[in-house]
């Protein structure tokens, strides 16, 4: 006989089917697992099923029938996000589903002339910058999880990426939502306006809000004229400092074409060249740090004008040494080497994680004494810091040093992040700069976003969820 829990769950769980489909259902627990996981194996959940709707209606349908049951709900796409926002912990918040948007990946409407994209929500970031490079137009979003995020995931964590500095990040590229709010009503502010002064801007409520109060279906977002040239090159500096002021020279220089500008530690291009096969350094003589920079032009010329740029910077002293890529696979090249990095610091042990930004103008300052605070709390650990320096942006990541248990390094998460984050505070900055807050930076959200801005946060959250069904424990204690 089944007892009374298990017969609800199993009451539930025909809802949910009714309201799917078959299809649309797992509670297998092999096909789950990978849902329930994150990708850095740092949080493992647990959840009662996994919901797939198909539509709008099917996604509200679920919205309300979990309502009514008081079961949480935690959106994922494609579950790449670095916070643990989008696994399920069905205790101590209680019973959970996993609400897929995978099955929403239809792109709704391509807009040459308004220079907008309008798709669904689990449509793969790949799968739109394809569709807009096939119409002639450019959706400027990437990242190196761009073959398998998905546009409700990089909207929902206001996700930032190589290209930042050109174009800005997903609060600056979304013009409409679709979303179900908690109680199941469909908001549909799926407007391709620039001009809309209406009263209150709904949709940014819901982007960076990591699916703490509702579930995104769909969303339009602006496009940009695909680039007839580009331009990328491989630079040695001696610094972070010099690397800084590089960039300025190159703002000056270049101007708009300049779309990324990430900086890299030879420690990070070590890791990637030993542990990526394909993958080598493009510059015969060693140096401490790197910049990958890119121009794209509407108009022909990018390279010229790079490779100009970077004559004159050579011969100034502003550069040790430099190449630029002769071809489009060239280039690829040099981005897999940045792209990698993060599976490459996989490969080579645990990592202690920050995504921190300071203001540009302190980059340096920021890495020479995060370098120090990481030594002095875990000696022998090895520095990765990397990151879009366009953005004040950096990865300030430590990996396991030789000898010492994985466990007994995390166990210094907690204390060598606190000195980190505090350090990037100081210096003006933020301790989550693109990844969010899930569940892994909630007592940073409380310590530095106190006061005032935390209190109205909780009071959004409160008015727009009363029951707290949406992401429960993601952003908030589940206490709050
Ligand atoms: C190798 C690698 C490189 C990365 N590089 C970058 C980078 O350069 N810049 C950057 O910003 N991020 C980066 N990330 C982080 C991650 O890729 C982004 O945060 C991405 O936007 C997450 O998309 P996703 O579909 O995987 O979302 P998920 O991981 O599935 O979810 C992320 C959050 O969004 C919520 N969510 C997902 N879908 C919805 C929806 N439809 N409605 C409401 N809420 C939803 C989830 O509940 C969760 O809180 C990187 C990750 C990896 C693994």
């Amino acid at each position: 006989m089944m007892d009374d829990s298990a017969l609800r769950a199993s009451e539930f769980l025909d809802g949910l089917a009714a309201r799917v489909g078959t299809a649309g259902l797992t509670t297998d627990a092999d096909t789950l697992e990978p849902h329930l996981t994150e990708w850095r194996g740092l949080y493992r959940g647990a959840a009662l099923a996994m919901a797939a709707p198909a539509s709008t209606a099917e996604a509200a349908a679920v919205v309300r029938w979990c309502a009514s049951h008081a079961v949480g709900i935690v959106p994922q796409g494609g579950n790449t996000g670095l916070v643990g926002g989008a696994i399920a912990h069905s205790s101590p918040q209680g019973p959970q589903i996993v609400l897929s948007a995978s099955r929403l990946n239809r792109i709704i409407d391509l807009d040459r002339d308004n220079y907008t994209l309008t798709a669904q929500a689990g449509c793969v970031l790949a799968q739109l910058q394809a569709a807009a490079a096939q119409s002639d137009r450019l959706f400027p979003l990437s990242l190196a999880a761009e073959g398998s995020c998905q546009l409700g995931g990089n909207i929902s964590t206001n996700a930032g990426g190589i290209n930042v500095l050109r174009y800005g990040n997903m609060r600056d590229l979304v013009l409409g939502l679709e979303v179900i709010l908690p109680d199941g009503e469909v908001l549909n502010v799926l407007r391709g306006l620039r001009k809309d002064n209406t009263g209150y801007d709904l949709k940014q409520l819901f982007i960076g809000a990591e699916g703490s109060l509702g579930f995104i279906t769909a969303a339009t977002c602006k496009l940009f004229p695909l680039p007839r040239s580009r331009a990328t090159a491989w630079l040695a500096v001696d610094s972070p400092a010099a690397a800084v002021q590089l960039y300025a020279a190159a703002q000056d220089g270049v101007g708009q074409a300049l779309v990324a500008y990430e900086l890299i530690s030879r420690v990070a291009l070590d890791l990637v060249v030993k542990g990526i096969s394909g993958c080598r350094d493009p510059l015969a003589e060693a140096a401490p740090w790197y910049v990958l920079v890119e121009l794209a032009d509407s108009a022909p010329g990018a390279e010229s004008r790079l490779t100009e740029f970077l004559a004159a910077q050579l011969s100034s002293g502003g550069l040790r040494d430099g190449v630029v890529a002769a071809s489009d696979s060239q280039a690829q090249s040099l981005w897999r080497l940045r792209h990698n990095i993060s599976e490459a610091q996989k490969l080579a042990g645990a990592g202690i994680k920050h995504d921190v930004s300071v203001p540009i103008s302190r980059v340096a300052e920021f890495i020479e004494r995060g370098t120090r605070v990481a030594h002095e709390l875990v000696p022998g650990s090895l520095v990765v810091a990397f990151g879009h320096l366009g953005d004040g942006n950096i990865h300030f990541n430590l990996n396991q040093p030789p000898g010492m248990e994985r466990e007994a390094f995390l166990a210094c998460w907690a204390p060598v992040s606190e000195r980190i984050h505090a350090l990037a505070i100081e210096l003006g900055g933020s301790f989550s700069a693109e990844h969010g807050v899930g569940a892994l930076k909630i007592a940073d959200l409380a310590r530095y976003r106190g006061g005032a801005e935390l209190a109205l946060m909780r009071r959004i959250k409160r008015a727009l969820d009363p029951h707290g069904i949406m992401n429960p424990g993601k952003l908030f204690a589940a206490s709050d």
